[in-house]
């Protein structure tokens, strides 16, 4: 095996390009494929995982291999979606850095065709394309592949998924004789295996790691829980993961955008992504998520291909997918570039089966988890919290006012101090979780608890609250988060949106410093220039006169009491 990619035999360009990307190591995948694609000439099927690096693997190769001096298509690299298709697009840009003369184009739906025709009149080599778009082009005879020597089928599985047999079968029909085929899948479905018999020679088959299986980075997790709990059961998941930076995984684009909704009303930095959406709308909450301005992206299964973001902590599977194999992708998302990360399952009683079903495909055991309790939350946020605190870089200029604080603070001792102070950051926490039921299903399907829950179907259209006992729920019910149908709740307007990089959080903080906790703060919404915040009547004007004129990211702020009920 190769340890370095000098000893691969790739050229100094490409080399001084991906080095200066980071790579260091050739992964897995690259070790077996790349010595094949430049010193053999047959066909690959590999069996390989998003996120383990096998753009590079046939990318680089390709790049060896391309003649630059030759005006035509060379090069064509199919691929499922729009966003996989700019991506391996801009990885092939990459490492192409220092190859002069080499024109790489990517064509995909959902973009203005005239664009990509002019693109494709410039003769690139390599074209990256999205089988539909792909097949548009070649019959307006926008562009030519007769004479390509590889085709790239790039998550292959997934192509025949999303219903592009036809359209595959026609490109196809459309490319020479003679060339190499080389196909990436996840996994390796029938009608994959149709398609390497029809259109590939003697194809070698490369599997990395075992087939189907996820990566080895990746621990699985099923937690079993009430239907009617499954909302609040990934709330109070997600909560004791202060660092979570995931994908949760829902069925249908509705139930997508249901579950993101109410996230962002209970105040969490979360969003959604699915087919419903404009494509400016995807990039937007897809350039958020890719810069961590947001902590959970909300998607669908097809939305969330190709994304193409290493360093996740948490995949979760609010509801599992229809397809065992489908899960593999969706696992296949956190694990990736060797750094570790779990994914999550909430099933009910029902769907135990399923996870024998997935553990077959995958190759791996689930390790059946119990939902924390309410303290174990609390404890770990304030862990967090502490950690935070911890990391605080001191400004020296805060010496200058130390007098003064020590002056104010002089009649509280240390121990006062701590308190008020963990305090501004996790009363909400502490309000959320006084009380909290288990969450945990146990065999005879009662709670442990013996607790009911309180939303009828599903959590979310009375997101917020857990069920706090019988007589504390119809208090608190009238201040749950959702704020809908309560009274005592007004609406304050702000002119500082998600433009100023304010998230609920970062709302939620700026209230809980001003004393207001979750428990008085019903609705949020964040557009682009303002915010909207349900508050407790008290509380309002009171928040409306520390924040009017004050400034937040050096952009002053404006509040008003808005009068009208949105
Ligand atoms: P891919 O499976 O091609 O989507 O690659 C997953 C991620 O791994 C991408 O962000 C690549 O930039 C990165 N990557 C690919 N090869 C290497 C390597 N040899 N060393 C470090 N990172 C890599």
């Amino acid at each position: 095996m190769t340890d370095t990619f000098q000893e691969l035999n790739l050229n100094s360009k490409i080399i001084k390009a991906i080095t200066e990307l980071g790579y260091e190591r050739p992964t897995a995948v690259q070790q077996r494929i790349i010595p094949t694609l430049l010193n053999d000439t047959q066909d690959i099927v590999c069996l390989a995982q998003t996120g383990t690096g096998k753009t590079a693997a046939f990318g680089l190769p390709v790049l060896e291999k391309i003649e630059p001096e030759c005006p035509y298509v060379q090069v064509l690299v199919l691929c499922p979606t729009r966003e996989l298709c700019r991506q391996i697009a801009q990885d092939l840009k990459n490492y192409a850095r220092y190859i002069e003369n080499l024109n790489i184009v990517s064509v995909y739906g959902g973009a203005g065709i005239e664009q990509q025709i002019k693109l494709l009149q410039k003769n690139p080599q390599i074209i990256v394309a999205t089988p539909g778009r792909m097949l548009d082009l070649l019959k307006r005879g926008a562009t030519q592949i007769s004479r390509i020597r590889t085709l790239v089928l790039d998550e292959a599985d997934e192509m025949l998924n999303m219903g592009f047999k036809e359209e595959l079968d026609a490109i196809l029909e459309n490319t020479p004789e003679e060339k190499r085929v080389l196909l990436f899948s996840a996994t390796l479905p029938i009608e994959v295996e149709k398609i390497a018999k029809n259109y590939m020679k003697n194809a070698e088959l490369v599997t990395v790691g075992t087939r189907n299986a996820g990566s080895d980075n990746v621990k699985h997790y099923y937690f079993v829980i009430h239907e009617k709990d499954r909302y609040t059961a990934l709330k109070r998941i997600t909560d004791y993961f202060p660092d979570i930076y995931g994908i949760i995984f829902c069925r249908t684009r509705k139930e997508t955008q249901d579950i993101a909704d109410a996230l962002i009303r209970d105040g969490y930095d979360a969003d959604a992504l699915h087919g419903d959406l404009s494509q400016q709308q995807r990039d937007q909450v897809m350039g958020r998520f890719k810069n961590k301005n947001l902590q959970l992206l909300v998607a669908t299964d097809v939305a969330a291909r190709g994304i193409d973001v290493n360093n996740l902590t948490h995949v979760i599977n609010y509801n599992l997918p229809d397809e065992a194999e489908q899960y593999t992708h969706r696992s296949g998302r956190t694990g990736r570039a060797d750094k570790s990360g779990q994914s999550i399952v909430l099933i009910n009683s029902k769907e135990q089966y399923k996870i024998k079903r997935i553990e077959k495909v995958i190759g791996k055991t689930f390790a059946k988890a119990k939902i924390p309790t309410g303290k174990e939350v609390c404890a770990k946020q304030l862990l967090s919290l502490i950690d935070q605190i911890d990391n605080v870089q001191v400004n020296p200029e805060i010496e200058q006012y130390m007098p003064l604080i020590n002056e104010r603070w002089q009649p509280l001792g240390r121990e006062d101090i701590i308190r008020k102070f963990m305090s501004m950051e996790f009363n909400r926490f502490l309000d959320y979780y006084r009380d909290a039921p288990d969450l945990n299903m146990v065999q005879t399907g009662k709670r442990e608890d013996k607790k009911e829950g309180n939303a009828k179907n599903g959590m979310i259209k009375e997101s917020g609250k857990e069920k706090t006992g019988r007589g504390k729920e119809r208090k608190r019910a009238k201040e749950s988060p959702s704020g809908r149908e309560e009274k005592g709740l007004v609406w304050i307007k702000m002119t500082i949106g998600s433009a100023n990089d304010l998230t609920p959080r970062r709302l939620l903080r700026m209230m809980s410093a001003l004393g207001v906790g979750r428990k008085g703060i019903g609705r949020i919404e964040i557009r682009k220039e303002a915010s909207y915040i349900q508050i407790s009547e008290r509380a309002a004007e009171y928040v409306a006169q520390q924040t009017d004129g004050s400034e937040y990211r050096g952009k002053k702020i404006k509040t008003s009491l808005v009068k009208k009920d949105r």
